[in-house]
């Protein structure tokens, strides 16, 4: 492994970007990936599907090679993407962005995030309110941002914020308020009165409210409403996603952001020396796939909200106390009942014990609230039915184990 000299450290080590040894840590999802691989388990721990999407929108990219689409995209991405963005925007959610000057596409929902802290951080004394836990690399960017994070814990049940805590979060050094919703790791969908408050809030205290929408389309209770749709919040909202989850496409990292277009200048100008631009030949294929019917996106949330119920029951048989997801690709479940109050612990054994690999919530957690989540472990429902039903059998043998 690599080691970073020492000057990079003081920037880095905030983040846990390194490991003791400061050598470079590989993400917990790599980590994970790489016992599975190892040990043969089943992997339902990193999230990605292991089945493809709409075979469309695969026969688009291939015809976008053979048509010579090899070549750097525009910066901003190619205008057939950019104006099916927008047209997504305004079908779903009735959102007007337009394609010109309010849309930019990314190397993923990673890049447009880190592109955004990079861009609109001020000063080191700038805080950034994200919920807890949180997406690995939320923490990891607000230390290269060199801004503060502050973080609004989300326990189960429910995982909701307390009204209370998130308004003594958000403060006037507050530039940020960056919100996944639905949320992985904790599958919670936020209701009306958090996303009111999280708006009053950014209003009261001139915040901007960065959105992480990657699990737009896979709500299960409710339709997705984006806080962009509330009133007031547009002018200050930058709103991220990515199609990687919505066509099981992960490995395209095809994501975009949009908002005001001066906050989109300004992520732009930081996202053109990350990557410059990316993907050249899924873009069309991505336009494409936004412009499908409604009923591919629907029958997508459907298909998994299955897998959830199927996982969720192979949990509760095996032992586990099951916190039902209401969105996303994740269930939590409470592994102590099985031995497992360290969670992080009964995760380094699984793949062993039943051939499974999971990932513990401590993951998701900074240092100080790890023993709030000590039990819970998340648990990837995006994989074949076959592959859920062996996982399914693997995990009843834990009872007796
Ligand atoms: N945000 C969340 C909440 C995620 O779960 C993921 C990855 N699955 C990402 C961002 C990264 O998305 P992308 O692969 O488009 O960069
Ligand atoms: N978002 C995926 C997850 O939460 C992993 C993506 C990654 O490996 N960075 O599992």
């Amino acid at each position: 492994m690599d080691v970073i000299p020492g000057a990079w450290r003081r920037t880095a080590a905030g983040a846990g970007l390194l490991s003791a040894a400061g050598e470079v840590a590989p993400t917990i999802f790599a980590e994970m990936s790489a016992a599975a691989v190892r040990t043969g388990a089943i992997n339902l721990g990193q999230g990605f599907p292991d089945e493809d999407g709409p075979a469309a929108v695969l026969e688009a990219a291939r015809e976008a090679i053979a048509a010579g689409a090899n070549q750097y995209p525009p910066g901003r991405g190619i205008p057939d993407l950019l104006e099916a963005i927008s047209a997504h925007q305004r079908r779903f959610y009735r959102l007007v962005v337009d394609p010109a000057t309010e849309v930019l596409v990314t190397a993923g929902a990673t890049e447009a995030l880190t592109a955004t802290l990079l861009a609109l951080i001020d000063s080191p004394d700038d805080e950034v309110v994200v919920f807890e836990p949180y997406y690995d690399s939320y923490a990891a960017a607000v230390a290269l941002a060199g801004a503060r994070l502050r973080t609004v814990p989300l326990r189960a049940p429910g995982f909701q914020p307390d009204l209370g805590e998130l308004a003594d979060a958000v403060t006037d050094r507050t530039r940020i308020i960056l919100v996944n919703d639905p949320h992985n790791p904790t599958g919670a969908v936020f209701g009306d009165e958090v996303q009111r408050e999280i708006v009053r809030l950014a209003e009261r205290h001139d915040a901007i409210i960065v959105t992480d929408e990657v699990y737009e389309h896979l709500s299960f209770a409710s339709p997705h409403i984006p806080l962009a749709t509330l009133p007031g919040a547009a002018e200050r909202t930058l709103t991220i996603s990515s199609a990687g989850k919505t066509f099981s496409t992960t490995g395209w990292k095809i994501g975009w952001v949009h908002g005001p277009a001066a906050l989109i200048t300004a992520v732009l100008t930081v996202k053109q020396y990350l990557t410059y631009v990316n993907g050249s030949p899924f873009q069309p294929a991505i336009a494409l796939g936004l412009r499908l019917p409604d009923a591919v996106f629907a029958d997508a949330a459907s298909a998994l909200r299955a897998k959830h119920a199927l996982l969720g029951e192979a949990l509760r048989t095996a032992g586990f106390e099951v916190h039902a997801p209401q969105g996303g690709y994740f269930t939590v479940a409470d592994a102590t009942a099985l031995g497992g109050a360290d969670a992080a612990a009964f995760c380094r054994t699984l793949p062993e014990r039943a051939g499974v690999v999971a990932i513990p919530i401590s993951a998701f957690v900074s240092a100080a609230r790890r023993d709030d989540y000590a039990g819970l472990v998340r648990f990837a429902a995006c994989k074949r039915v076959d592959v859920l039903e062996e996982a399914a059998r693997r995990l009843a043998g834990l009872r007796g184990a």
